[in-house]
């Protein structure tokens, strides 16, 4: 497997080197097509120049032809007869072709450096052969010569040939570098995020990023943060919720078996025996409760579009709940007070039965015989609000934000026996958040509890 380091690396410095290239195929283009006429035409312009002084200086052709070579040009003077000389550096090349001789010879002017064949990987301007020259009949005493001239690159740019090609190198150098260290640098969060996905594939949450990057990396770093303290969170909630829900089936079990195999005794009196029988009764109503609330638990977990709504009389729907529950508000000596208006509310009838009945059944679980129990509901400003108060003992500030979590019990000795799982308001605020509504607490030890229940009308 090819590493993403490598892969950006070559993929970067391939882009450097193939612009390179491409830059110099365009600039050679552009020499062949435009600088390459124009330069013949400048240096023509100059052999007129040199044409010019030499028929007119017959006598100093030797020294004047000396002093411009040693200006930075080659020059070859000759009358096609044996008789030559050249001046200035020697040629790179003495490729000049007879016909080309005669040809100046006869009158002609030679247009070497633009008739220079173009290629691909030589630019021309810097090739200092004879044939890459200007060539111009020039009558000296009488005869007639052919004199050739051009530039002479070595002399003229050999130090910015030099310039240029440090600067060429340099830079490409120095944009590899800097290609193998930003690739490191954007590589390495994401090979650090890669080693943390593998920790978290075995368990381990422990993850430490750098989020401090103002970037889309620096954000997805911490998006990963979030992510796995979540997944800790997550994960630590299902070991708590197994354990719980383990316990919660574990202590009813125990004692049906315990109750069953006592009723095994044939010589146990009567009233003992119902007074077992009536305990393993309570027992599995306890699991069945048990079992129901984490089956609506589940549903709502699992799909939170479950609901199956329908407009209903609100006020029906508690007084209904109220009358259910008479007879417990009358063994405990509790009063009730209804204060519900006329309110029509869009929802699933059978859980927001549930949250009635688990508020009430609390209330009248933890108010002390004598107390009072209020239920009011009112609709305003699109929302309707349902509160069930009580006179009870009360919750702990400390207690009250627990309360709503999955398995909490304030006192966990007292409910040991009652039919209690800690499971009630958390199934309660399940409902009603997936309704799209709140529900709150508010407590004072020794005075009472009120529930809070905020649902949108439609
Ligand atoms: P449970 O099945 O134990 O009633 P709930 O989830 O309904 O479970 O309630 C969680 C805890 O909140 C209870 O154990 C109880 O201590 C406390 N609680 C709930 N309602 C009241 C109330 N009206 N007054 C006092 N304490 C309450």
């Amino acid at each position: 497997m090819k590493s993403l380091y490598v892969r950006m690396s070559v993929l970067f410095c391939s882009i450097i080197l193939i612009s390179s290239f491409m830059g110099f195929f365009a600039s050679n283009f552009y020499y062949q097509v435009k600088i390459k006429p124009q330069n013949d035409a400048k240096l023509t312009k100059m052999a007129i120049g040199l044409q010019q002084f030499v028929q007119d200086h017959p006598d100093a052709v030797g020294e004047y032809l000396l002093s411009t070579a040693s200006l930075g040009y080659k020059l070859y003077l000759s009358n096609g007869q044996g008789d030559e000389k050249f001046y200035g550096l020697p040629f790179r090349k003495n490729d000049l072709g007879e016909d080309v001789l005669q040809n100046v010879l006869a009158g002609e002017v030679y247009h070497g450096v633009a008739e220079f064949p173009s290629q691909v990987f030589v630019t021309g301007f810097f090739d200092n052969q004879l044939s890459n020259s200007i060539g111009l009949p020039v009558h000296i005493n009488g005869q007639t010569y052919a004199l050739f001239m051009r530039p002479d690159a070595e002399v003229q740019f050999g130090e910015l040939r030099i310039f240029f090609a440090v600067l060429l190198g340099v830079s490409i150098l120095f944009s590899l570098w800097f290609v193998l260290v930003t690739v490191l640098h954007v590589v390495k969060p994401i090979t650090r995020l890669t080693a943390a996905t593998k920790r978290i594939s075995k368990g381990r949450y422990d993850i430490r990023l750098n989020t401090r990057r103002r970037d889309e990396i620096g954000q997805l770093a911490s998006h990963f943060m979030i992510m796995s303290q979540e997944l800790e969170r997550t994960n630590r909630a299902r070991q708590e919720f197994v354990a719980n829900v383990s316990h919660e089936i574990e202590s009813p079990l125990t004692s049906i078996q315990g109750f069953a195999h006592a009723l095994k005794d044939s010589a146990l009196p009567e009233n003992q025996r119902l007074e077992y029988l009536s305990i393993i009764d309570g027992e599995s109503r306890r699991l069945s409760t048990l079992s129901k609330q984490l089956l609506t638990l589940s549903s709502l977990d699992y799909d939170e579009n479950a609901l199956q709504k329908k407009s209903f009389d609100l006020r029906a729907q508690l007084r209904q709940v109220v009358q259910i529950m008479e007879w417990r508000l009358t063994e405990k000596e509790l009063a009730v007070r209804l204060h519900v208006e006329d309110i029509i509310l869009l929802g699933d009838t059978n859980l927001l039965y549930q949250v009635w009945m688990n508020l009430l059944s609390n209330a009248i679980k933890y108010t002390p015989s004598g107390g009072t129990i209020t239920l009011s509901a009112e609709a305003a400003g699109g929302s309707c609000k349902v509160t069930v108060a009580d006179t009870g003992e009360g919750i702990s500030a400390a207690e009250l934000p627990m309360i709503f979590d999955r398995f909490y019990k304030v006192d966990k000795a007292r409910t040991r026996d009652s039919n209690s799982s800690g499971l009630g308001l958390s199934i309660a605020k399940k409902i009603i958040e997936t309704h799209g509504g709140t529900i709150e607490v508010s407590s004072t030890v020794g005075t009472g509890t009120t529930f809070t229940v905020n649902l949108p009308l439609l």
